[in-house]
């Protein structure tokens, strides 16, 4: 996991020097910007202008993939640049002209999947396909509550969405009476 944050900073560093230096004519590292992560399961990105700080969710990029992460950084350097040229930023047309500039979508969310910030585990039910998102690593199987009827447990089954591996394969078990 820290590797691959390892590669989201240096990513993001990259960026924002390159960036910088073909918008404003020296690199946001030079400009004193920096690159921090943050524990937002809300937003994946945002732009402080007083303290210079570039903030990702540490969550959203251990589970989003490179080119979405790649996406985020690129919105919010273009708030960092717009900082630099004019004092201040939103997302009005001189933030969209550098939003375009930077390569990201000139739109004021990011047009990424949103699954990665529900939860890093898929709970699923292969019967009637219903889902939850955990964050934490079930530690037993769950019964799907609308399949699962009299001594019948209707099991969902759970896929880790940073690596798409099947933790659990959905299942059905027999409960017999006085075994709980
Ligand atoms: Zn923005
Ligand atoms: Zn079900």
């Amino acid at each position: 996991m820290w590797c691959l944050r390892q590669a989201v900073y240096a990513r993001a560093v990259e960026l924002m020097d390159t960036l910088g230096r073909e918008l404003v004519g020296r690199t946001l590292s030079e400009a004193g910007w920096s690159v921090r992560f943050d524990r937002s399961r809300r937003r994946l990105g945002a732009c402080w202008p007083n303290t210079k700080v570039i903030s990702l969710s540490g969550v959203f990029c251990d589970l989003a993939s490179m080119s979405e992460v790649d996406e985020v950084i690129r919105h919010e350097t273009a708030h960092a640049i717009d900082c630099e040229l004019r004092g201040r930023t939103d997302h009005g047309p001189e933030w969209r002209r550098l939003a375009i500039a930077c390569g990201a979508k000139p739109s004021r969310t990011a047009d990424v999947s949103s699954r990665a910030m529900k939860g890093r585990y898929e709970i699923r039910c292969a019967r009637c396909g219903q889902v939850t998102y955990l964050f934490a690593k079930p530690r037993r199987p769950s019964a799907c509550s609308s399949c699962s009827e009299g001594d019948i447990l209707c099991l969902m089954g759970v896929i880790d969405l940073s690596t798409g591996t099947v933790v659990a394969q959905p299942g059905v078990m027999l409960q017999y009476p006085g075994h709980g």
